[in-house]
């Protein structure tokens, strides 16, 4: 049995209850987990004002050198952990070891950063005395939480985990429900490098509970949330009375433009991955994708094609090149509700031209598998464009023009990613000004680089994680101002 990691001890809940975590391939019983409640979730907050000063006051190398220790720890045992993160969340092998490197190249990016915060000196006027001058002093935060979903629980716990350590504040993590696992043990062995009891923290249990208890403690100064819109206006409420700093990363429907001078053959690729890597569970998923006329057909055989390629199957094993495994979805409600918008659509005059059903072989029939799909003439009020859909299901359309393509990219309450395919320096252009949305790629895959902040705008959230722009959230900028020379 799993247990949490508070005050540098693996601990039970102090309720004693539990819960299973259940394979999405199977539904077969992978742990149980203490089902943390409120008690638990004070008793880390209190282990972290505890750590709070001692951490604050290392040196910024000393902090490096503790996560260092971590991340070598971690990739140690990177078999363990992708295979751990596989059996939890369904996503198949390769792609598990794929986030755990991301994780770890994301960490490594915050060591190497912790030596480089740095504030400012300012030149006042002098008004009051001469020669006064400010400072721009950087103060860790404090007591920080950070929320993750089940999607990429890795990568986005690392986002928020290397960014408050190395700004010198203990970070308190709360993974989702159903995806503890392959978290706890990367904890455990970033605490294990020697970080002091209370400064990484993991408290698991259900959001509305001992997520809610987190972040309503009067001790939490700042809230780091990557889930849904709604959680994200929960969470918002909630801290808002408080004045916590709030940064959310929420839901998307990115889109993706395809112009006739692109690059047919990647920008497939970039469709393909953008859409159904981790079948079709990312928030910066390609969720609508527009085509220019002059390319539709072309650009429509290559993508039926490679879509024809995946087998949905065992996440743990690797079909014969050139297929492609898909793992299950994560939940059989994240699968109905795939279904549901799929339906509506259809309902309402859309095609489907490939996939959509669960899977006839026998042997799959107690995983969450749904055939990736593609689907065209969707209209403009069905649930494939007015909801996020989080599962393997593209929505096509043809445009005849940039304007039309912005209109209709535009035409959504999220603003997370989108991405333009083109040669066209110009119109590049006019897609980075005029897409609402917090990324534009140009000729790239939908991918969250550690180095550029990422956020999004509108129903999407606010404030960013990754880049240097992210420790910003966990530090403070306090002013300080020197007199003139006459003192
Ligand atoms: P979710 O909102 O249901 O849960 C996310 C986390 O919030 C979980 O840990 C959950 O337990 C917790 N939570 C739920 N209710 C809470 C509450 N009332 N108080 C405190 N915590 C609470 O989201 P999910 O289904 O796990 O993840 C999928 C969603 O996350 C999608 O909408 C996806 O687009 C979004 N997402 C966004 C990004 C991004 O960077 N913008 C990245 C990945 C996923």
């Amino acid at each position: 049995m799993a247990q949490m990691y508070i005050n540098g001890e693996w601990v039970d809940a102090q309720s004693g209850e539990t819960y299973e975590i259940r394979n999405p391939a199977n539904r077969e019983v992978v742990d149980t987990v203490p089902l943390g409640g409120e008690a638990d979730a004070r008793a880390a907050v209190r282990a972290a004002q505890r750590a709070f000063p001692q951490w604050a006051d290392k040196s910024p190398d000393a902090r490096a050198e503790l996560l260092r220790k971590g991340i070598e720890a971690v990739r140690e045992h990177a078999k363990e952990i992708a295979a751990l993160l596989t059996a939890e969340q369904g996503k198949p092998l390769f792609e598990a070891h794929g986030e755990l490197n991301h994780f770890l190249h994301g960490m490594e990016f915050y060591a190497g950063l912790a030596s480089k915060i740095r504030g400012a000196q300012v030149p006042l006027p002098d008004t009051l005395s001469k020669h006064a001058y400010g400072l721009v002093v950087k103060r860790p935060v404090g007591v920080s939480v950070g929320i993750v979903p089940w999607n990429f629980p890795l990568t986005l716990m690392g986002t928020k985990v290397g960014p408050a350590l190395i700004a010198g504040s203990p970070i308190i993590i709360k993974p989702a429900e159903t995806t503890p696992l392959a978290t706890l043990k990367v904890i455990g062995l970033l605490n294990e490098a020697g970080l002091p009891p209370g400064v990484l923290q993991c408290v698991t249990g259900p959001g509305p509970t001992v997520g809610e208890a987190l972040v309503c403690d009067p001790a939490v100064r700042r809230v780091a949330l990557t889930g849904s819109s709604e959680t994200g206006r929960r969470v918002m409420q909630l801290a808002g009375p408080d004045f916590k700093r709030v940064t959310l990363e929420l839901g998307g429907s990115d889109p993706m433009i395809v112009c006739p001078d692109a690059n047919i053959r990647k920008a497939v690729s970039g469709a393909v991955i953008g859409r159904y890597w981790n079948a079709g569970q990312q928030c910066l998923a390609v969720k609508r994708l527009y085509l220019f006329e002059d390319i539709y057909d072309q650009f429509m055989d290559g993508l039926l094609k490679k879509v024809g390629n995946y087998r949905v199957g065992d996440p743990t094993t690797r079909p014969e090149k050139p297929f492609i495994r898909m793992g299950p979805l994560h939940t059989a409600r994240q699968r109905e509700e795939v279904e549901a918008q799929l339906a509506d659509a259809l309902d309402k005059g859309a095609r489907l031209l490939i996939g959509g059903k669960r899977p006839d072989d026998p042997a799959l029939q107690n995983g969450f598998f749904f055939e990736p799909a593609v689907v065209v003439d969707v209209p403009r009020d069905s649930k494939l464009v007015t909801e996020e859909v989080f599962g393997p299901v593209l929505p096509v359309w043809k445009v005849k023009s940039l304007d039309e393509a912005i209109e209709l990219a535009n035409d959504s309450p999220w603003g997370l990613g989108s991405s333009i395919w083109t040669q066209n320096m110009a119109w590049a252009n006019r897609a980075i000004r005029e897409i609402e949305a917090g990324v534009t790629w140009v000729n790239q895959i939908h991918f969250g680089y550690d180095e550029l902040p990422f956020g999004g705008v509108k129903a999407s959230g606010i404030g960013h994680e990754h880049g240097p722009e992210a420790v910003d959230y966990y530090l403070e900028n306090k002013g300080a101002v020197f007199g003139g020379l006459d003192w």
